[in-house]
């Protein structure tokens, strides 16, 4: 198993910098927790997400690599499915309305796509945090700032295994994940995508420890 490089602080590309593209990493990776990284899928590549102890969030978000303007869209994927919680046979889709994921194996089937990335705004807003805390928008914008992607470029995550709950007055409720150890989804990339994914940092979402994410480029 090889250890994902934790995100780290980085100074972003200007705007309009061109793409780097890296070769995707091989063998089982692991994030470590609270903690993110970025890497290249190809289209066709499939991307095995595992939660290797069980109730562990991790953040997914995506950009068309050559196209970065064309993004991961919650709005667009929950729309044309109908539904709330996307598994098995389910697409997510761009902002342009183009297919960049089909979702082919899920063993959770509670994953969601309402909430942006837990930030440091949201720990001191919700939580009345005070000073820092490391939160998937810090680990997602670090990481995919080598390729060019600006912290404003991000948007709703596709939060796997989060497990959020609406009631019928609309109230929305952070439970305890449904994912336990080995867990996984796998995602077959429709396009070139420039992905990021992390180890959750927000302790209401992870049942109040934070855990490694496991991942796998197949
Ligand atoms: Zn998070």
């Amino acid at each position: 198993m090889n250890l994902a490089t934790p995100a780290r602080p980085a100074s972003l590309p200007a705007a309009g910098s061109p793409i780097r593209l890296t070769e995707s990493p091989r063998g089982l990776q692991r994030i470590p927790p609270q903690s993110g990284t970025a890497f290249i899928l190809r289209r066709g590549q499939r991307l095995k997400v595992i939660d290797p102890l069980g109730e562990q969030v991790s953040d997914l978000f995506a950009v068309k690599a050559d196209e970065p303007a064309c993004r991961l869209s919650s709005g667009r994927s929950l729309d044309y499915a109908g539904k709330l919680y996307l598994s098995t046979g389910d697409a997510l889709y761009a902002n342009d309305s183009r297919v960049m994921f089909s979702i082919e194996e899920d063993t959770v089937g509670r994953h969601d796509f309402l909430l942006t990335p837990c930030s440091q705004e949201m720990f001191e807003i919700l939580y009345r945090h005070e000073g820092h805390h490391p939160s998937c928008f810090e680990n997602l914008h670090t990481s995919l700032a080598r390729h060019g992607i600006r912290p404003e470029d991000i948007g709703t995550t596709f939060n796997i295994f989060m497990n959020v709950t609406i009631d019928p007055q609309g109230r929305i409720t952070v439970g305890v994940p449904h994912s336990r150890a080995g867990d996984h989804i796998v995602l077959r990339a429709e396009m070139d995508l420039i992905c990021g994914l992390t180890a959750c940092s927000a302790e209401g979402s992870n049942n109040g420890t934070f855990k490694p994410i496991d991942f796998e480029i197949l």
